[in-house]
């Protein structure tokens, strides 16, 4: 039996992969605004303070995995999309580094198909790998909610990418996925949006293995990559977004 941490463990694909892991036997100490083990609001400082501590208190003999997976919506406010799909991702992550590093575990961070979207120069990107949250957020502020969903993703796959290194030197996997559109509550706000909702059912009817993901199948392929069956991933970014990534973006990898 293995011991893991998440957020985002209430809904959706946190919510399937959450419910696979206790399945198999293994503990889950689960962090949410909404519900779970430990309810926090991880867009402030505070509620990731607060979550962390009770993490420690929990787990104090380590952790085997710890999973990103709370996120919100192109159409959630800029700031708190930038400081929940981002800095609550990298901070809890940092935070948590010695639990798993006791156990040589790994990290999945829950990135998107969108990350490629963005390039690593934009400024919005590099206010985020600044590590400077305050600043981040302002000029996230005056972006729309896609290109700070898409910068906030794709800033979480460069983290990740920067730390494996450092992090694979104490024994941690470090790893993201990059689902495509997948039936989850986040989701259904985007369809149900007045701007979006068409550009995103458009892009969901073009995807070339069927429209959308369950959220279970999404899950599915964390489990793997989270499990010793993958003890030689470290560093990837798996899409599984039923071709689009491939279709959008043929000739890069
Ligand atoms: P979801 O809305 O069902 O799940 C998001 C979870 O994050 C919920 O449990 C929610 O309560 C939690 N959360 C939101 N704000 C929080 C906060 N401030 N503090 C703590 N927890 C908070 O959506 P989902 O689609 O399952 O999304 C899970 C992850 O997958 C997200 O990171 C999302 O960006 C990513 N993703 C989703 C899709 C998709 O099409 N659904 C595609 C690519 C990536």
């Amino acid at each position: 039996m293995k011991r893991y941490a998440m957020t985002g463990g209430a809904t959706g694909i946190g919510a399937a992969l959450r419910k696979q892991l206790s399945a198999a036997g293994h503990e889950v100490i689960s962090i949410d605004i909404k519900e779970g083990d430990i309810i926090a609001d991880l867009s402030t400082q505070e509620g990731r303070d607060r979550a962390l501590a009770e993490v420690h208190a929990r787990a104090a003999d380590g952790l085997d995995g710890f999973i990103a997976c709370a996120g919100l919506p192109p159409v959630a406010p800029p700031r708190i999309i930038a400081a929940v799909n981002y800095f609550a991702a990298v901070v809890m992550a940092a935070g948590l580094r010695d639990l798993v590093g006791k156990r040589r575990g790994t990290v999945l961070l829950v990135s998107s198909n969108s990350a490629p979207m963005m390039p690593t120069a934009h400024p919005l990107v590099q206010a985020f790998l600044a590590d400077d949250e305050a600043p981040a957020l302002e000029i996230a502020e005056g972006e729309a909610g896609q290109t700070v969903y898409a910068g906030s993703k794709h800033a979480l796959t460069v983290w990740m990418r920067r730390n494996v290194v450092s992090w694979a030197k104490e024994g941690v996997r470090l790893n993201a996925i990059a689902p495509g559109i997948t039936d989850t509550p986040l989701t259904q706000q985007v369809f149900a949006d007045e701007d979006l909702g068409d550009v995103m059912r458009d892009f969901s009817a073009s995807v070339p293995w069927g429209k959308t993901a369950q959220p279970e199948q999404i899950a599915n392929v964390m489990r793997f990559m989270l499990s010793d069956e993958a003890d030689f991933v470290c560093g990837s970014v798996f899409f599984v977004d039923g071709g689009s990534d491939a279709m959008l973006r043929s000739d890069q990898f």
